[in-house]
């Protein structure tokens, strides 16, 4: 039996979702190539439900790789925080940074198309399936089957961007008990690119403008998301209206999905020649929208170390230092907010209401949240 042929690439990205795509297209706009694989058909990107809140930093970073698919893209004006039944709201506006928007709206599958545009037709290997992984001090060599072919490619260096991770024991998981039930409504009367994020004991609830409509982030306890999956469009109306207010009416819901909420940190970003980015290397929960924000600065700053440095050991350590405390801060950030405000107790909420009233008088304090959702990890001291 003869060896089956190796094929040789420098980098091999396992998941071309948002932040696999992003990266490919940085390393490629730098002149490295990259090979790109996926189990799923390119077109299943496009049933992904969920609507996606960027900074005005990641806008940014996708305008250099043409990939900021602007008419899609809805601007947050202004912000609207407060919490349920009790005192105290902050707004924060962006006549007060000078910039065109706080951030912007834009549904997953609009973002994805945007990047896929950009690859050719020979950088990606769509419904792959991997056989085995094995890693060296070198690279790894990494089988698979794609259009019922085995294959076998080695590369220098492996990089997955799969999204969440399953169980995984590098892998730690705090359950939040939540679950976010997502669609779009019609707001009455129109939004006024007005984000809100509102908290409830049971779970922030955001409201995000995209197009003429809000995209909701409706985020409950496990049993009470079932009851609303289940609910009709009036029953759901009144569900939602119940825990945002009067404020505004709502009509015309679309279609529910559901995502059931964790923090997923995996233990280290980089082993040997294999270094983990995106989802998979950290799921936050959706307050506050860091995600794929997060992924999308994983992805650029690993491009641009690897265009820097080459790639390499110290080249691989100096990206897992580079990424600690924007990661570390975005999972403290949306833990200590989802623990803090999701629930009723009497002297909590107090406090929130002074921290709310506080942020809204205080200028600094106000301008370093802001700092944070404009541009992420440049927001840190
Ligand atoms: C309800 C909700 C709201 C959110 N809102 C925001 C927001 O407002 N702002 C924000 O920044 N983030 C938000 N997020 C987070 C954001 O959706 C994610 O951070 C982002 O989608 C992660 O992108 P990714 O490319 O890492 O993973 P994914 O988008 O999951 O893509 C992973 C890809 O890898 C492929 N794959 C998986 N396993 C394999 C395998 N074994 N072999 C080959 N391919 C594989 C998949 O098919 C997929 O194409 C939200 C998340 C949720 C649940």
């Amino acid at each position: 039996m003869t060896d089956p042929v190796v094929e040789n690439v420098d980098i091999l990205i396992v998941g071309a979702g948002p932040v696999g795509m992003t990266l490919h297209l940085a390393l490629a706009a730098g002149g490295q190539t990259s090979l790109l694989l996926d189990r799923r058909p390119p077109e299943a990107l496009q049933a992904d439900p969920r609507a996606l809140a960027l900074s005005h930093g990641a806008r940014e970073l996708l305008e250099q790789i043409n990939s900021w698919p602007t008419r899609a893209a809805t601007p947050i004006e202004t912000i609207h925080v407060s919490q349920k039944s009790g005192f105290g709201r902050t707004l924060i506006d962006r006549a007060d940074y000078a910039l065109p928007a706080l951030g912007y709206v834009v549904r997953y599958r609009d973002l994805a198309a945007a990047l896929a545009a950009n690859l050719s037709a020979d950088s990606l290997l769509a419904e792959t399936e991997i056989l085995d992984i094995a890693p060296d001090d070198d690279g790894a060599t990494v089988s698979l089957r794609h259009s019922g072919r085995l294959r076998t490619i080695r590369c220098q260096l492996l990089v997955h961007a799969e999204g969440t991770p399953g169980n995984d024991p590098a892998v730690s998981v705090s359950d939040y008990s939540q679950h976010a039930v997502i669609c779009e409504v019609t707001p009455i009367p129109g939004h006024g690119k007005r984000a809100w994020e509102r908290f409830t004991p049971d779970g922030p609830l955001a409201l995000l403008p995209l197009g003429d409509e809000y995209s909701v982030v409706f985020t409950l306890p496990p049993a009470r998301a079932d009851a609303v999956m289940g609910l009709d469009d009036d029953a759901f109306v009144a569900a939602l209206q119940a825990q945002f207010g009067q404020r505004m009416r709502f009509a015309k819901p679309g279609q529910r999905s559901r995502f059931p909420l964790a923090l997923r940190l995996r233990d280290t970003l980089v082993k040997r020649r294999e270094v983990w980015i995106g989802n998979t290397a950290q799921t936050l929960h959706p307050v506050s929208g860091q995600g794929f924000n997060l992924g999308l600065r994983d992805a650029w700053q690993l491009a641009e170390i690897l265009l820097d440095q080459g790639i390499h050991g110290d080249s691989l350590a100096s990206y897992g230092a580079s990424r600690r405390l924007d990661r570390q801060g975005g999972a403290l950030f949306t833990d200590r907010i989802v623990r803090l405000f999701s629930n009723d107790c009497a002297p909590l909420k107090f406090a929130r209401g002074l921290g709310l009233l506080g942020l809204d008088l205080c200028p600094a304090a106000r301008h370093f949240v802001a700092a944070r959702m404009i541009w992420g990890a440049r927001a840190w001291p």
